[in-house]
């Protein structure tokens, strides 16, 4: 077992206190590469690769319950700090809202899902079995494998076989599969983690696809299928409920590919409660440059497509990884989602995410002026699609659209906080500059043509490359 890219190395492992360092994401929300064998609790730590040697010694345990999970989760019982969680670190040393759950949900989840009675004001038994296994997860993200057709600034070769496939073209790769970013997982990690599916499935709210790019991997159907007939057996089955599957596009796929995925759907809505989530977070061209290999019109025409049928149990929204570059154009990404609303008569949704590492492409490490952006998304939010005025659309089981919206707010806020209090850090405008020379050299694209209102950040970067 090892920890792979471990965290920051300037974030130390400090005594900060319970109420500081608890998150029950640390025990509720796994994240599994099926194939290549690795796993994080939640979508924010380091991956740990588990080798066949740790499924053959601890079984199903080698997923949440191995002696390094353990210890982290023991490290917040203890209101110790770890490097793992950097990326909430950064966010609250900042003034940003991270997706840190805090003290009442940890409490609430320990009493009602772990069964264990405790208000955790006294002290705590941190040897308790109890409190340091993990076996009732609720939301549980599955990659598939790292196939995907584009290759987003933020994101890297362990999620992108074409940011793979550039790495290895211009010689920071080797070809062979022993040298690339997605190793194989070792032959008993899949029959492991479906015995360990069986066991955990009762608690399960949600299980959530991420990439690669699901809709052009052939795994995913016989996934969704296998899924399926386990959780025939499962307590939500016999309450009468639908498990909720999420589907993370970047709604690019070849046109037969994504036709297909939409053919599928009416069928899966009557077994599942779908939520597809579209990746995007900036409009247009700006759109194309951060993700590299994404044609707008076909990634707007795909959403349109998915919104007209119309699907009572499908839930569509944007997944918005928010970072250096979207800031000046996601007001207009936000109008889509309003006008989107209003032509087809759905809600539409969002998930909220930040980009903090690479540290270069982060919000914050944009001049303070630029929180000015932030400030008009939040209006704009605030009064077209938190207002139930303005926006009196409802999800399925009659949950205001409106009121989710309004979630988003503090965020918005907190953001926009973040870039106005910021300091430059010329060691990161340094690297940003020459990760932008090497993109435009690379990928044949001009940064200043697509983001002119960045010129003048972009010289004072490159100033610092010396
Ligand atoms: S503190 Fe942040 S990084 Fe750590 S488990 Fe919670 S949400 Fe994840």
């Amino acid at each position: 077992m090892s920890v792979k890219n471990p965290g920051q190395t300037d974030i130390f492992r400090e005594r900060v206190g319970f109420d500081q360092a608890i998150c029950k994401w640390r025990w509720s929300y796994p994240v599994i590469h099926v194939n290549r064998g690795e796993l994080r609790t939640c979508d924010k730590p380091p991956n740990i690769q588990i080798t066949e040697e740790d499924l053959q010694r601890l079984g199903t345990d080698a997923l949440l319950n191995n002696p390094y999970l353990i210890e982290r989760r023991k490290d917040k019982l203890l209101g110790l700090r770890h490097p793992d969680c950097f990326t909430c670190i950064i966010l609250e040393s900042r003034g940003i809202q991270s997706t840190r759950t805090g003290k009442d949900r940890f409490v609430r989840y320990m009493n009602d899902v772990v069964g264990v009675p405790d208000d955790f004001s006294g002290p705590i038994d941190v040897e308790d079995p109890r409190l340091l296994r993990a076996d009732h997860p609720d939301i549980l993200e599955i990659s598939l494998s790292n196939t995907c057709n584009l290759k987003c600034l933020y994101c890297s070769p362990v999620f992108s076989t074409s940011w793979e496939d550039e790495a290895i073209q211009f010689g920071e790769m080797r070809p062979d599969q022993a040298e690339r970013a997605a190793k194989p997982a070792p032959a008993s990690f899949e029959p492991v983690f479906w015995l360990w599916f069986d066991r955990i499935k009762d608690s399960l709210d949600r299980i959530i696809f991420i990439g690669g790019e699901p809709t052009i991997n052939d795994r995913f159907l016989p996934f969704l299928e296998k899924i399926e007939d386990i959780m025939r057996d499962s307590r939500q089955a016999r309450e009468g409920r639908k498990v909720t599957i999420n589907v993370i596009s970047n709604f690019n796929a070849p046109k037969h590919r994504f036709d297909r995925f939409l053919d599928l759907l009416p069928a899966l809505s009557e077994r599942f409660i779908l939520h597809v989530e579209a990746s995007g977070e900036a409009f247009g061209a700006r759109s194309e440059y951060i993700r590299k290999g994404l044609d707008w019109n076909l990634y707007t025409s795909n959403i349109r497509k998915l919104l007209a049928l119309r699907l009572p149990n499908v839930r569509f929204g944007f997944q918005m990884a928010v970072n250096a570059l979207c800031v000046s154009s996601m007001e207009e990404l936000l109008r889509l989602a309003a006008d989107l609303q209003h032509e087809y008569r759905v809600p539409v949704d969002y998930k909220e995410n930040i980009v903090v590492s690479p540290d270069y492409l982060a919000p914050y490490i944009l001049p303070r002026e630029t929180a000015r952006y932030l400030e008009r998304c939040h209006d704009f939010v605030e009064r077209n699609l938190a207002d139930p005025s303005s926006n009196p659309y409802l999800f399925p089981y009659n949950e205001p659209s409106a009121e989710r919206w309004r979630k988003y707010l503090p965020f918005l806020k907190s953001l926009h906080h973040g870039i106005s209090q910021a300091t430059e850090n010329p060691e990161v405008l340094k690297r940003f500059a020459e990760f932008i020379a090497r993109n435009d050299e690379r990928r044949k694209s001009d940064f200043v043509s697509v983001f002119p209102e960045f010129e003048a950040f972009y010289r004072r970067a490159r100033s610092f490359r010396g």
